[in-house]
């Protein structure tokens, strides 16, 4: 663990389980976006008991509102902050954790078929552009960062589909492709029919 990150043990053993506070420096990592804690931004310390000590692991206030909500209403609850700091009200940062699970929801599961919204976008099969307006559909295409993989959403023409799902990054599968495809595509039927008919015949 970075000393950074950590407030240095003291020792008395009297910490509070919370702290909020304003970063007193930048040199503060938050635990939930990885991302530097800039001085003087509000910051959650929760205490971590362990064996080289006992300190405060930091996020971001608005970070754990988003992902650890109870943490934050326990904070408020104990006063874990001094007189006079502001801190923005509880409701604000209730209504943070809200609005990010309705982006979470909202998020598409892939694969689908959508307009493009502008004539911007490339093929990720062919290299070409994708009008605007026309069908294209969102794939799920293997990138690798540092030992890590993950999914990354691909725009493809309907008539590269096919290449694209025998390429070996490609993360769709060819089985029940036509029937997710269905399912997580919010355009009407007779739309998604007409792709479906563009990327033709797939073989499982
Ligand atoms: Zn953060
Ligand atoms: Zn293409």
């Amino acid at each position: 663990m970075a000393e950074e990150d950590v407030q240095a043990a003291t020792p008395e053993p009297e910490l509070a389980p919370y702290l909020l506070e304003s970063a007193r420096s930048s040199r503060s990592k938050c635990r939930t976006c990885r991302r530097k804690i800039d001085k003087d931004t509000l910051r959650l310390g929760i205490l971590l008991e362990g064996p080289f000590g006992t300190g405060y692991l930091w996020h971001h206030l608005t970070c754990a509102a988003r992902r650890r909500l109870e943490d934050v209403e326990a904070a408020y609850e104990q006063q874990a902050f001094a007189d006079g700091l502001q801190v923005p009200p509880l409701a604000e940062l209730q209504a943070l954790k809200e609005k990010a699970e309705q982006a979470r929801a909202e998020r598409k599961e892939l694969p689908y078929v959508e307009r493009a919204p502008s004539g911007r976008s490339k093929c990720k099969n062919c290299g070409k552009a994708i009008d605007q307006d026309a069908l294209r559909v969102v794939l799920a295409r293997e990138v690798s960062f540092g030992n890590q993989v993950r999914a990354t959403p691909i725009n493809v023409h309907p008539e590269c589909v096919h290449a694209e799902l025998e390429s070996e990054d490609c993360m769709t599968e060819v089985d029940g492709f036509e029937a997710q495809l269905r399912q997580n595509s919010t355009l009407e039927s007779s739309v998604v029919d007409e792709a479906v008919a563009a990327i033709g015949v797939l073989e499982g």
